[in-house]
């Protein structure tokens, strides 16, 4: 019998890792389209993961959907880490610009791509100083004409 694994970031680890799935389950299939012709039906499955880290033994709950017209074929349609969450900061109400360079900024570092998520962290700053028409030639004079107007602190 053969081990399923999923490739997940761990918090715990801060990297990419290896997740051994210990428990797999579902509820009964969900009927999406009804054609006249039953056998032609489309159906859903939501199966739900739960794994382990195998570096630190951290869990993970996954959530896949799956789409299938019986006889024919099944297909994986959606996936979905329901714990943990990826943390991200609260800038929710922040313009949209900057949320967007953000959650490129967090996506790169959660696949531990430092440089790049560094980058991103600049193009967010750079954005928000956009947003808030900060006065000055770089990054650095932007900021620092935000924090004299008291703007930022
Ligand atoms: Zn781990």
């Amino acid at each position: 019998m053969s081990e399923e694994s999923l490739d997940e970031f761990c918090p715990e680890c801060n990297m990419q890792v290896s997740a051994r799935v210990i428990y797999s389950g579902h509820g009964s299939p969900s009927q999406k389209d009804v054609l006249l012709d039953e056998s032609d039906s489309r159906y859903e499955t939501e199966l739900y993961s739960v794994a382990l880290c195998t570096r630190c033994e951290s869990p993970f709950l996954l959530k896949q959907t799956y789409c299938e017209v019986p006889g024919e074929f099944v297909t994986l349609v959606s996936q979905e880490l329901l714990y943990p969450k990826p943390s991200n900061l609260p800038i929710g109400n922040a313009p949209e610009p900057v949320i967007r360079a953000y959650r490129q900024a967090a996506s790169c570092f959660r696949s531990s791509s430092f440089e790049a998520s560094a980058l991103m962290c600049r193009r967010s700053l750079e954005a928000l100083c956009k947003h808030l028409s900060a006065k000055g030639d770089n990054l650095k004079t932007k900021l620092n004409s935000l924090a004299e107007q008291g703007v930022i602190y």
